[in-house]
């Protein structure tokens, strides 16, 4: 791939696929502030929506790569993500009808899902073929110990976007949760929780826990067993987001994983310089590195406000 700027990956991703990154939001523009953020903490907390990237050089950044038949053919879903919340780009809903008229290729939205309340936000989305929003909390002490929300942005009105939304949108809808011990995973959370995933009504919910370094060590994962057992709590539409099938990853993605590895045995490095040294986009190395920490092959340090990781001996 050659060198883009608001692209990144493909990359395998546990839910979606080999996925190619579409990055709407500098970092870190945000609405929430999440204990769990893996981007770091949010230093600009905002519910205001401009074209922080333009909008122009996205889509031709797209076409050069979706014109490619090499590129097109090793990705299975285009998703408009960021390192922040993709939905605070305005020109969102341009772009998904951008690429519905491009390519075959599913479009994907990962989202905080603050902003459904927006109509506007609501109608950009339609034309996408999957919408993943979070969910992490129903109650709103959880939510705002959890998200850390911009003011004024309350767990009613998130969920009555969300509700709201789901009204209008006929694509795929899955509902992801993100549990921290002791955060949003007590009994008054799971049933508040349950009570509004059912009203929702979802295609799927996808139960997740903290697995990359947090922005705040206070961010706890909760252990495979219990998600297992708060999936059958939740009902059918829930599942454990499973980790990623290595059997199905392609060549590219083990000789970058090497790549990582060598880069590692020589000295600890933060993802940020892994990224420039490599030539990846952030969020690439980061994808990697959850593998590469899940599987125990790296680890994670602390170092003052950097994390640095280390190959594993
Ligand atoms: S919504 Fe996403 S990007 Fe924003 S703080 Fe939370 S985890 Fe980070």
């Amino acid at each position: 791939m050659g060198t883009f700027k608001y692209l990144y990956g493909p990359v395998p991703s546990r839910r979606l696929g080999a996925s190619l990154g579409i990055d709407l939001i500098p970092k870190k523009i945000c609405s929430y502030d999440c204990i769990y953020c893996q981007i770091g903490k949010t230093t600009h907390l905002t519910l205001k929506r401009k074209a922080y990237y333009p909008t122009e050089a996205i889509k031709r950044e797209l076409e050069a790569f979706l014109k490619d038949p090499e590129n097109a053919n090793r990705v299975d879903i285009l998703t408009f993500s960021g390192s922040g919340e993709p939905t605070l780009h305005e020109g969102i809903g341009e772009l998904i009808r951008f690429l519905k008229g491009l390519t075959t290729i599913p479009v994907a939205v990962i989202t905080n899902g603050s902003l459904l309340w927006d109509p506007q936000v609501q109608e950009d989305l339609l034309a996408a073929d999957r919408v993943v929003p979070s969910l992490d909390a129903a109650v709103a002490e959880s939510f705002r110990a959890v998200n850390r929300p911009v003011e004024g942005l309350t767990v009613t009105r998130m969920i009555d976007g969300l509700k709201a939304f789901r009204k209008r949108y006929q694509g795929q809808l899955w509902v992801e949760v993100l549990l921290c011990e002791g955060v949003n995973d007590g009994e008054r959370d799971l049933a508040a929780l349950k009570k509004v995933l059912n009203e929702i009504d979802p295609d799927r919910v996808q139960l997740n826990t903290v697995v990359r370094p947090p922005s705040e060590s206070s961010a706890r994962p909760l252990s495979q067993a219990r998600l297992g057992e708060i999936r059958d709590y939740l009902g059918d539409k829930a599942e454990v987001i499973a980790s990623f099938d290595r059997s199905t990853l392609p060549v590219y993605h083990q000789a970058t994983e090497e790549e990582i590895i060598n880069l590692l045995s020589r000295r600890p490095e933060t993802a940020e310089k892994m990224s420039q040294s490599l030539g990846l986009h952030l969020h690439e190395v980061e994808k990697y590195l959850t593998e590469l920490l899940r599987e125990e092959k790296v680890l994670a340090l602390r170092r003052g406000n950097e994390i640095y990781y280390e190959v594993k001996r």
